[in-house]
């Protein structure tokens, strides 16, 4: 949206006091999400009533998940656009016929973007590059579907150029994102799979694989029934791709699993990840947990805390069951009181932060490269390593006052690490 607002001549800018329009995209997945959606909406419109803002517009799933009924509920918003209005964008920001309207095409039927879409990236070293849209997996929990669709890959043709645009602009960290990501390709004419996209990626910049790297690919949001060997292999072989498996997992209890519409059991996940760690000996695994969903008992919990003590894995987050009653899991029995979801959580999360410590540990002493993201102060500076993902793990702190290095924001450095804390690492630049 922001490509396509440059291109018709708008200027992007970071206040809203200062807008012409203001444009709201949301996200409605849990709960929290929605609240958060509808505070920004409601403090933004403010500028609106107080006549700075000429033109509100609300994007994303919010709409596409509570169609018509916002719209009266939100009067200062003129338009809003669903998931797949994203190219009504320019008209809703500057067409003053185009009013008081919910555009909610059907997102099945909305194309997913092409190479020449326009693109703005936020930060000039780090990417997210999409390479589908929607789902085909049905979980219980879960709204993406009903929001986005059913899976759409992106021609890798497509990706590829794409790919290429980013790294030769400066970027220097690429994280391909879909909603299912390891079962990128099966939807196509042509059917393709993550691992051959990930190798074409990665061949854009280096020879092979005795090459250093100048880019790291990163991929998120892998699934545990559509993770294949082609990808894991890929992962291993080129030293640009970051060892990293995001694979959510949610739960292990077979019960459990059944009524979240998952299809793999405790023994399977073992297995996939004994598999990734006996091929790639590095890899760095993180996973997503849900407590608290309807019909966990005591047992399914402590069965939970014994697997991610079990695994180990190096980062780990944990949702709270989020429920509502257009998900197909607000009508199983048994749901779990708040306080008891809410304690698990808890418990859980302080599992994780010794696990995450410990783990931390073994990087003392060691010298790791850390792509370069921030100044904080005069001879500190902010960054990650390959195993550190944007935004939602920790971070590395890099000291220059021994080195007098002045870092480049968005170069790669070496810091050997000093000090490793529950979630984030600390060391010098040498
Ligand atoms: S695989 Fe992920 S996006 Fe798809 S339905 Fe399940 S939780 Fe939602």
């Amino acid at each position: 949206m922001i490509g396509r607002l440059k291109k018709a001549g708008w200027t992007i800018i970071d206040d809203p006091q200062e807008a012409d329009t203001i444009v709201v995209n949301t996200c409605s997945f849990i709960e929290s999400a929605v609240e958060e959606s509808i505070d920004t909406i409601l403090e933004l419109a403010e500028y609106k009533r107080q006549g700075s803002c000429r033109r509100m517009v609300v994007a994303g799933c919010l709409p596409e998940r509570y169609r018509e009924e916002i719209l009266s509920s939100m009067p200062e918003v003129d338009v809003f656009l669903g998931t797949g209005a994203f190219d009504h964008i320019v008209k809703a920001a500057q067409d003053p016929q185009f009013t008081h309207q919910c555009i909610l095409p059907d997102p099945d039927l909305t194309p997913v973007q092409d190479k020449n879409a326009d693109r703005e990236i936020s930060q000039p070293h780090m990417a997210y590059l999409k390479i589908a849209e929607g789902c085909s997996k049905g979980c219980t929990y879960c709204i993406i579907p009903k929001l986005r669709g059913k899976q759409k890959s992106r021609h890798p043709d497509d990706i590829v150029s794409e790919a290429r645009r980013l790294v030769d602009q400066g970027v220097k960290e690429l994280v391909l994102v879909a909603q299912d990501t390891t079962a990128f390709g099966r939807d196509l004419p042509t059917p393709t799979n993550l691992g051959q996209l990930v190798e074409n990626i990665s061949n854009l910049k280096f020879d092979g694989p005795q090459n250093p790297a100048e880019s790291w690919l990163r991929v998120l949001y892998g699934h545990p029934e559509s993770i294949e060997d082609s990808f894991i292999k890929a992962v291993a072989s080129f030293p640009n791709v970051c060892p990293y498996f995001d694979i959510p997992v949610q739960h292990v209890s077979s019960k459990v699993l059944k009524h979240m519409g998952r299809q793999y059991t405790r023994d399977d996940l073992c297995r996939l990840f004994d598999r990734i760690r006996s091929i790639v000996p590095d890899a760095v695994l993180r996973t997503t947990l849900i407590v608290g969903f309807p019909g966990e008992t005591d047992k399914d919990f402590r069965g939970l805390m014994q697997f991610a003590e079990d695994i180990q894995f190096d980062h780990l987050g944990v949702f709270i069951y989020s429920d509502a009653e257009d998900l197909a899991s607000h009508w199983l029995s048994d749901h779990v009181p708040i306080s008891t979801a809410r304690d698990r959580y808890h418990q859980l999360m302080s599992t994780q932060s010794g696990i995450s410590s410990e783990n931390n540990r073994k990087y003392l002493g060691k010298t790791v490269k850390v792509l370069v993201e921030e100044s904080l102060e005069h001879h500190l500076f902010m960054g990650r390593t390959n195993f550190q993902a944007p935004e939602v793990d920790g971070i590395s702190y890099i000291n220059t006052a021994k080195s007098h290095f002045h870092l480049k924001i968005g170069s790669f450095a070496d810091m050997r690490v000093t000090d490793a804390m529950e979630y984030d690492l600390m060391g010098e630049a040498i």
